[in-house]
């Protein structure tokens, strides 16, 4: 996807020590999904803050979306507002860039970021929903579900929906 976007770098973290709340026995991550990991977007846009500062970008776009918002409390505009303070506050040099954390979907369902990014030509066979590692979606997953659900409120076709048809 990023090369098709046409990016001049794209940089992959690893990050094997991070859980889902399924798999942290004992602790109730209360009106969490099981799928939830613990405080991830503060660590996320912490990676993203400390490319920011290294190559001098001014901007972090996030992909979160109205639905994200509902369930997940690390995705609220207080939330967001705080950070970039705090990200500032750290950082002379992102005081200087005035960075900015933008999420331009925010306002949006899924359903309706689909419509969005069919309208643009998004390539979605390039997309990945799918919770698991793998070579293709495994189609039953949280992930993989809420995909399928957002394509058919979306009323569009999933090239990879009609792949994993045809393979089955
Ligand atoms: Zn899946």
């Amino acid at each position: 996807m990023a090369e098709a976007a046409g990016l001049r770098e794209h940089r992959f973290v690893r990050l094997p020590d991070l859980r889902e709340a399924s798999d942290i026995p004992e602790t109730v991550f209360e009106g969490l999904p099981p799928t939830y990991i613990p405080l991830r977007n503060p660590i996320f846009y912490s990676f993203a803050a400390s490319y920011a500062e290294e190559t001098g970008a001014s901007v972090i776009v996030g992909g979160h979306n109205k639905d994200d918002a509902e369930v997940f409390e690390d995705v609220s505009d207080e939330f967001f507002s705080r950070l970039q303070g705090a990200l500032r506050a750290g950082s002379v040099r992102l005081r200087r860039q005035r960075l900015q954390i933008l999420r331009p979907l925010r306002r949006r369902t899924k359903a309706e970021v689909l419509k969005l990014a069919s309208a643009v030509g998004v390539p979605f066979e390039l997309t990945w929903s799918c919770h698991k590692d793998g070579q293709s979606h495994c189609m039953s997953c949280a992930g993989c579900a809420s995909r399928i659900q957002a394509f058919s409120e979306a009323r569009l076709s999933d090239p990879l929906t009609s792949a994993h048809r045809k393979i089955t």
